[in-house]
């Protein structure tokens, strides 16, 4: 027998059931970023490795462990996008976005690939939406990044999440503290896991983030980067903090909070349920004015987030929050003659260029497995065309909810059944 398949480790298929929740996180995310006049951008689902496997992006688990890396036919190294931003900043310089008015304001919703170790949560193939403010370094913008964020948690109804708060520094503060951070882990590494002794080397920062049991009593006495800012980055922070009050966002500051990835600059953020452990963050970003270079371009400023689809459908359902029902079919038209076929296939076109929903029965199939079939899609109305309605030109509406069945004119089903040019 030829094999059967399941969808691989750590994918799923979203079957119609979830799709209003999909579909209702999808259009909130396009409506609250256009009301804060950022522009849609879809980048292709791979790159050329080289816009993720930058020199300085070692030492992240993404990029050390998680990227899908490929070759294809024509022997190009290319990965499947594990994130959003460097592809957005790719196509910056690429279309010349340089020379528009900056900040260039672009948001997107993607599926994004990581090979992560699967669980709730936590998948090999994720959709994220995310925004970046490209060109800008004024505080402000940080702090409309961040209001977007939570007004899209907002819009969703989303409750009980909490907004964590740091500033990583920049190439000015970050290397003197870097070094204050080893020392203080020097004597330590033999007591941590395998992951933090590989990270002491590459990307100490990430000591600070480490989930494993081993590294944890070590973190809160070790030298903290908010207290080691240099002056523009402390400047910088305060003008965020004191804008992000003024928007009335509350937030926690948070000195151990580090990004994964390498090119983090000063704000970096995170929101939290405030329910769940550390592997459920709904959402993080920050500043990246390091990126735009190690890809090529000149020294630009740039900002950003990404929130995770999956994250926050888990918790809407958690919350059992009513996000509506997809759509009811209006009519299932049932063939009790397959002579009918024809003129059913007809009717359910003319109802469906009426904007109603129309699903046809399979004329092969008795009667009663088609209305089995039309309760089972949930119609309102089963419409029913035998060899009796096609000798008569009528039609027999059944309404499916209240069980009363009235035989028509054909040609006035569309009214019954409330299509949009009904009176015509
Ligand atoms: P990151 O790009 O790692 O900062 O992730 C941003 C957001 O994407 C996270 O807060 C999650 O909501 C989501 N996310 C990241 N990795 C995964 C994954 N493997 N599965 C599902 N969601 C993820």
């Amino acid at each position: 027998m030829p094999q059967q398949f399941k969808a691989p480790r750590g994918v799923s298929d979203l079957l119609p059931a979830d799709q209003p929740y999909w579909r209702f996180v999808r259009e909130t995310a396009v409506r609250v970023a256009e009301s804060f006049g950022y522009g849609q951008i879809d980048t292709p689902v791979f790159e050329h490795a080289g816009v993720f496997l930058r020199p300085n992006a070692e030492g992240t688990d993404v990029i050390d462990k998680e990227v899908y890396l490929f070759q294809d036919r024509g022997g190009d190294e290319l990965v499947l996008r594990p994130e959003g931003t460097p592809p957005v900043v790719r196509a910056y310089l690429e279309h010349g976005m340089a020379s528009a008015p900056q900040p260039v304001r672009l948001f997107y919703v993607i599926s994004a690939f990581r090979y992560d170790r699967p669980q709730a949560g936590r998948y090999r193939m994720f959709h994220q939406f995310g925004v970046e403010a490209i060109g800008e370094a004024d505080p402000y913008i940080d702090a409309e990044v961040i209001d977007l964020l939570r007004t899209f948690y907002d819009a969703l109804g989303l409750r009980d999440y909490t907004l964590q708060l740091n500033s990583i520094g920049d190439p000015v503060c970050r290397p003197a503290y870097i070094d204050k951070l080893r020392g203080y882990y020097s004597d330590k590494l033999d007591r941590m896991c395998g992951d933090c002794r590989r990270r002491f080397d590459l990307n100490p920062l990430r000591l600070l983030d480490c989930k494993n049991e081993p590294c944890q009593p070590f973190k809160a006495d070790a030298p903290r980067l908010i207290d080691n800012l240099c002056e523009a980055c402390e400047a910088h922070f305060a003008a965020v903090r004191s804008l992000i009050d003024d928007l009335g966002i509350e937030y926690n500051l948070d000195p151990l909070l580090v990004r994964g990835l390498d090119y983090y600059t000063r704000t970096a953020f995170e929101f939290q349920p405030r329910v769940e452990g550390s592997q459920s963050t709904l959402g993080g970003g920050g500043r990246y004015d390091g990126l735009i270079e190690q890809l090529g371009g000149r020294p630009t400023p740039g900002i950003g987030f990404g929130t995770g689809l999956e994250r926050i459908i888990l918790n809407l359902k958690r919350q059992e929050l009513d996000v509506g029902a997809g759509r009811r079919p209006d009519a299932f038209i049932a063939v009790a003659d397959e002579a009918a076929a024809g003129k059913a296939m007809q009717l359910a076109h003319d109802l469906r260029l009426a904007g109603l929903t129309a699903v046809l029965g399979s004329p092969g199939r008795s009667l009663r497995a088609q209305m089995r079939h039309a309760s089972a899609v949930d119609a309102r109305y089963a419409a029913i065309i035998g060899a009796q309605e096609l000798a008569d030109g009528s039609v027999t509406l059944r309404n499916l909810e209240t069980s009363e069945q009235a035989n028509v004119p054909l040609n006035s089903a569309l009214a019954r059944l409330g299509g949009a040019n009904a009176a015509s």
